[in-house]
């Protein structure tokens, strides 16, 4: 048995990042940058106003305040998408609304609420500064600059970014097939009657749920029986298909737990089969090549216990995810994944194994507290789903008491 951290340290040594590949900006939510972005041209394009007002020259207004407003002749009206006007009459104001460009010659814009329109003229109550209300040419980004990193989660506003250079496509990394697979005969699809000795799969949906709000895409669905020919029947479908295979249940050492055995037999390589944590023991990790492209492929045999399945997936599948996706993830300004926070209640555990306490985080004045969930039960998934992070109580330690600081990680189950 390994202990967590080699667990973790192991799955990142292996995984390896996808191929990059262009895709279409419809299509970028949820993926990760593969390139830097890299501003193709000065942001803004053009000098514009930031506000409806009027365009003036500096030494017109010297004198214009509320009690003494100065009256120019109005030249002329520039509208967003029309062309700047080439000159500014000396003596005179442009009208001008948001965002577009400024005649040239044009040292500032003043707010209409404090000009009186008097149709060809105007009344200009105030004396800007140069350049007051004036977006200027680059100042966002010069041409050439880069915006954002290569490994960046796109999200709505990194879509905005990329739209916003013109571009009509992006690359980014591929984004991994998976295969999910529950096991165990007693398992009944939601829909279908309840009847006695059967429970709901729910890890198929909680598990294709994850990887989706991880912006997995593709996935094969399956579902096999306790038998040694299904098994290999099944996992053999999903070997064929995916980067990466995830099964649920069938892997501890009971009599009709066949995903190891079933696994070895096809050629999948055992890096480690047992890890020291709670929820989550049996977890297994290996790697296959026998997909007929050639490619590595990662399997991971999750627990069947709904909770573990769910925990070990976040602590161990989704690091994988996101690497495999290219995601550095000290980007998107990100709180630490880890941190301290105080322990509201007592908690015993065993020493062997590291333990991972469902609970729910929040601020207290300027500190961090953790108060541990109900119902802390490997198949109780009512206390995961009411959780906001994980209380991490280290190996050897048996347990912790109240008003201990505690390490905690934030369930993100975003990327
Ligand atoms: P196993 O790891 O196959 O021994 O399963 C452990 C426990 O998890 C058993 O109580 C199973 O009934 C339950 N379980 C296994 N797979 C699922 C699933 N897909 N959905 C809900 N419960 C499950
Ligand atoms: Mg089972």
């Amino acid at each position: 048995m390994i202990s967590f951290e080699e667990a973790r340290a192991t799955i990142l040594e292996n995984v390896q990042t996808a191929p990059k590949t262009r895709i279409k900006l419809e299509k970028l939510l949820g993926s990760v940058l593969g390139e830097p972005v890299i501003a193709n041209y000065d942001m803004p394009h053009f000098d514009n106003s930031a506000v409806d007002g009027y365009a003036v020259c500096l030494a017109d207004v010297r004198e214009a305040s509320s009690t003494n407003p100065i009256q120019l002749p109005v030249a002329g009206e520039v509208r967003p998408g029309e062309q700047a006007p080439s000159s500014m009459p000396s003596g005179s104001a442009f009208r001008i609304f948001t965002g577009a460009a400024v005649p040239l010659g044009a040292d500032a814009v003043v707010m209409k609420e404090v000009c009186e329109n008097l149709g060809d003229t105007v009344k200009i109550g105030s004396c800007p500064t140069a350049g007051d209300h004036i977006r200027r040419r680059g100042e966002e980004f010069l041409r050439g600059k880069q915006i954002l990193p290569e490994g960046m989660r796109i999200t709505p506003a990194v879509v905005g970014v990329l739209a916003s250079l013109g571009q009509a496509s992006f690359m980014v990394r591929r984004k991994p097939t998976v295969a999910v697979i529950s096991t165990g005969n007693e398992l009944l699809k939601p829909g279908k009657n309840l009847t006695s000795g059967k429970v709901y799969d729910s890890n198929s949906f909680a598990l294709i749920a994850a990887l989706e709000a991880l912006g997995i895409e593709e996935f094969l669905p399956l579902h096999c029986r306790e038998d040694a020919s299904e098994t290999k029947k099944v996992l053999g479908l999903a070997l064929d298909f995916a980067d990466v295979v995830i099964t649920a249940g069938g892997i501890s050492v009971g009599d009709h737990d066949y995903v190891k055995p079933v696994l070895e037999d096809l050629g999948v390589k055992t890096l480690f089969y047992k890890v020291a944590m709670k929820p989550g023991k049996p977890v297994f990790f290996g790697l296959s090549s026998v997909n007929k492209k050639g490619k590595r492929q990662y399997v991971f045999g999750l627990p069947g216990n709904p909770v573990s399945a769910l925990v070990t997936f976040h602590q161990l599948v989704r690091p994988a995810i996101l690497k495999i996706m290219g995601e550095e993830s000290s980007f998107n300004g990100r709180l630490p994944e880890q941190f301290k926070a105080t322990l509201m209640s007592n908690l015993k555990k065993h020493p062997d194994r590291m333990e991972f306490v469902r609970a729910v985080v929040s601020m207290k004045g300027e500190e961090m507290i953790a108060y541990p969930c109900e119902g802390q039960d490997s198949h109780m998934l009512g206390g995961l789903a009411a959780a906001n992070a994980l209380i991490m109580l280290p190996t050897g330690s048996t347990g912790a008491t109240t008003n201990d600081r505690v390490d905690v990680v934030l369930l993100n189950w975003h990327g």
